[in-house]
Parts: structure tokens; C-alpha cells; sequence
């Protein structure tokens, strides 16, 4: 079987570092790109066909953020926002426009290869079946009001389409196909980002849980759904 390599765009202003994660890339075995400023990576983003993003927040013309919030109106290609510093409300504010992932500045290629893999593997599907083995995967999730067909990755409510993002559906799908067990954060990062614990990791799934709530909750601060449990995690209740 012919393995395709994976193209990655790389949206960086600062020449030495686009040129040193696009050689570690292509020695990894990637295709890669580069764009020098947002509105280029935009448009190279919206034109090629990337299985990853990676997305230098600071940018001439046009910001990381807003390069995020536009590929997202039309595309779920995985987003990794590349932070200049350790700043929490950078990365909560990339995940909360859609970025899938972030690395910090400076990062290591060792990281960042291994966020890429992870990332570009979740996208493919993979994640979902290592939830649940396709033999054992259920196609139609019912609760209540809420259908999940995971054949089609299509989730309706009282007949209404959600849209939810990947990360967003996996997560629900995860916790409807255990209905009545509790997951503690750091358990559901494992299973549904497929991460061991890493700084911030818990803000990730904090992020997507309150946009998937926002997304399939009648009052998100009062969830029918996907259930809190004090000190132990999420879970939906029998
Ligand atoms: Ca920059």
C-alpha cells in the first residue's frame, strides 16, 4: 500500500524557525509548506489540501487568532497554535476558536512531532475506534433527546443537527458509550485526545466540555446531559 505523505502547513514569520521545524518535518517524513504571514497562511490553508496546521500566533497582517477563527468557518483540518510564551489565555482563547492543540515557545521538535502525530492520527478517525473497536462500536447512541450516529458522525437533538467539532464529538461520543461511568479529566484526556497528562491538558478538556455543553444543553451552568461530579469527573447519567 502506498503510504501518502501527510502535508503540513507551517504559518511562522521568523525564517529560522519555519526553516528548522521544516526540515525536522520532512526528515520525520512529512510534506510542509510555509507561509510568512496570516493572510497567506490563510489562503494557502483554505486552497491546499493539509492534514495539519501549524499556527504561529504573533503574524504580520493578520493574527494567529483570526487565521484560526476564519479556516474554521469552512474547515476542521487539526490547528496546532504555536504560544510565544506561557500565557494561559492565549491558549484557552486558541481553543476556544477552534485550535485542536498548542506548543509553547521555545518547544522542542521531540514535542512537537509527537503533538502532530497525535493530532493528525486523531483527525483520521483513529481515536474513535481505539474508544471503541469497531466490531464493538454501537452506529446509533440514544439519549434521550439526543442521537448520535456514529456512522455518520452526525449528532441531532429533538431532530436538529449539532455541529460539533471533532474533539468535541469524540468526547461525546466517549462518555455516551459508557452511560453511567464517572471519567475523571485526566482519564478522558487519555482516551479521547489519546495525550498522557501535559501542562494545560486539563484546560483542554475543561475548554471542550463547556463548548460541547454550550452546544447540547438547554442551560449549560444547569446540564442534563453530561453530568459533573464533584472531585471525579464527567459522566452521563443512566
Ligand atoms: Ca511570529
Amino acid at each position: 500500500m502506498a503510504d501518502s505523505k501527510k502535508k503540513i502547513l507551517i504559518v511562522e514569520d521568523e525564517r529560522k524557525i519555519s526553516q528548522v521545524v521544516q526540515v525536522n518535518l520532512m526528515m520525520a517524513g512529512y510534506d510542509c509548506e510555509v507561509a510568512a504571514d496570516g493572510e497567506e497562511g490563510l489562503r494557502m490553508a483554505l486552497t491546499g489540501d493539509f492534514d495539519l496546521i501549524l499556527l504561529d500566533l504573533m503574524l504580520p497582517k493578520m493574527d494567529g487568532f483570526s487565521v484560526c477563527r476564519e479556516i474554521r468557518k469552512t474547515m476542521d483540518t487539526p490547528i496546532i497554535m504555536v504560544t510565544a510564551k506561557e500565557d494561559a489565555d492565549d491558549k484557552v482563547m486558541g481553543l476556544e476558536l477552534g485550535a485542536d492543540d498548542y506548543v509553547t515557545k521555545p518547544f522542542s521538535i521531540k514535542v512537537l512531532l509527537a503533538r502532530i502525530k497525535a493530532n493528525i492520527r486523531r483527525f483520521s478517525g483513529e481515536v474513535v475506534e481505539r474508544v471503541a473497536p469497531r466490531e464493538e462500536a454501537e452506529d446509533i447512541l440514544v439519549i434521550r433527546e439526543l442521537v448520535i450516529d456514529n456512522k455518520n458522525f452526525r449528532v441531532t437533538k429533538s431532530g436538529r443537527e449539532i455541529e460539533l467539532s471533532n474533539k468535541e464529538y469524540e468526547l461525546l461520543y466517549f462518555l455516551a458509550s459508557h452511560v453511567g461511568e464517572v471519567f475523571e479529566r485526566e482519564e478522558l484526556l487519555g482516551k479521547v485526545w489519546g495525550y498522557d497528562n501535559y501542562y494545560g491538558g486539563m484546560r483542554t478538556v475543561d475548554v471542550t466540555m463547556s463548548r460541547l455543553r454550550a452546544k447540547i444543553e438547554e442551560k449549560p451552568a444547569e446540564p442534563e446531559y453530561i453530568i459533573t461530579k464533584r472531585s471525579k469527573g464527567y459522566y452521563i447519567p443512566k
